[in-house]
């Protein structure tokens, strides 16, 4: 099987050998600690580093104003059950991640979704929503998004924050995947223009993790709060595992404090670019005129739809017949979905892969048309 569907960071990427060796550091340097209960916003040890390398992000913080969390997944729930009561409204992009929607579900929260199409987005329709109702949360993947691989342009993101100021909307940025651009500029963050430009610093709560970057399995993600935001934060985290693990915020710590994630970033970005690339040049090869992809600048997913409307999830059920797979993008939906819109994650698919994948792809979709012709 060829999977285009996972988010995962690609294993053959994963630093083994440096997080090994912050973990036998870890061991015996800190051993009084790694094993103990500790503190439920985290080791200072790590907030310190993750301080140091959110100035790259343009992000100038104090490490008291860091909330470490288990995974960015987490910082989504507590930020959910922090501030939205049952019935609340959260706008969100359309399509966004499946998993934020799942959380803002949970909480009881409406989701009401703004279309980002290759226009951009529609600020007569966004004004319109909010003239009808309160909304109370704002959610946003600014970078590179889960699913479409689209950047918000740095006018959009002013818009944005003029936008939640004049409506007191509550910014959420996650950004796990900020750290993986490969082509174009940075973008300056949602966090850094709510402070900068318009002088506000409790417009966003931005949130990042190190599962993309360094190893999902550490569970480690970290969020940004307003200040006086901070503990209600810090309680809700509390209440759902008291804190993240100290084994892993130290191999964490000691992995940033040895070096070795700007090189390993720079491998990534490497790798991960020649990756998308030839995910591409293979589409464009053997789909030549049957997908309309949305090509990112960075992170790990290719966005595409069917030009002539095919239904993704008939042929996925012949891409699985054939050993090769994705996410059909209408899981990504809180509204009506685009049934023909498919989501292909390229981090796992090494360049010799690509063409193999996409012929597979190609002979199911071959197969879906030729099962429509035939009703
Ligand atoms: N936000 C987005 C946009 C994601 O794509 C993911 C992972 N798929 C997460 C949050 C959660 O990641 P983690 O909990 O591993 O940090």
């Amino acid at each position: 099987m060829i999977s285009l569907a996972g988010g995962i960071p690609a294993p053959d990427l994963i630093d083994t050998e440096g997080l090994e060796a912050a973990t036998c550091h870890a061991i015996k340097s800190a051993p009084d600690n790694i094993y103990q209960y500790g503190l439920t916003e985290g080791e200072r040890f790590l907030r310190e580093e993750i301080a140091s390398h959110m100035v790259a992000q343009g992000i100038c913080v104090e490490p008291d104003h860091i909330l470490v969390t288990t995974g960015s997944q987490q910082a989504l729930d507590i930020v959910a059950r922090t501030f939205l009561d049952e019935g609340d409204s959260v706008l969100v992009e359309e399509p966004t991640y499946l998993a934020a929607l799942q959380v803002f579900d949970m909480a009881g929260a409406n989701t009401i979704a703004f279309q980002v199409d290759q226009h951009g987005i529609d600020f007569t329709r966004l004004e319109s929503l909010a003239a009808k109702r309160r909304i109370k949360l704002m959610y946003l993947v600014p970078n590179f998004s889960n699913p479409t691989g689209r950047t918000l342009p740095l006018a959009e993101r002013m818009d944005l924050v003029e936008f939640a100021i004049r409506h007191d909307i509550l910014i959420v940025e996650d950004d796990p995947y900020g750290d993986l651009r490969y082509d174009g500029d940075h973008v300056a963050s949602l966090f850094k223009i709510a402070e900068q430009s318009f002088n506000s610093k409790h417009r966003v709560i931005y949130i990042s993790s190190f599962s993309k970057t360094l190893a999902p399995g550490l569970r480690l993600g970290w969020c940004i709060p307003p200040e006086s935001y901070f503990h209600p934060l810090c309680r809700a985290k509390q209440s759902m595992d008291l804190h993240s693990s100290t084994l892993s915020q130290y191999i964490a710590g000691y992995y940033l404090k040895s070096g070795r994630l700007d090189n390993r970033l720079k491998l990534l970005k490497k790798a991960y670019k020649s990756r998308r690339d030839a995910l591409i040049k293979a589409i464009a090869e053997h789909l030549p005129g049957t997908l309309e992809l949305n090509v990112p600048e960075g992170g790990m997913f290719l966005w595409g739809r069917f030009s002539n409307g095919l239904d993704a999830s008939l042929v996925l059920k012949q891409a699985l017949s054939h050993n090769v797979m994705f996410v059909p993008g209408k899981y990504f939906y809180s509204g009506t979905p685009d049934l023909s819109s498919i989501r292909l994650s390229f981090s796992t698919i090494t360049p010799s892969l690509a063409d193999e994948a996409v012929k597979r792809l190609a002979i199911a979709i071959q197969k879906t048309e030729q099962l429509q012709a035939q009703e």
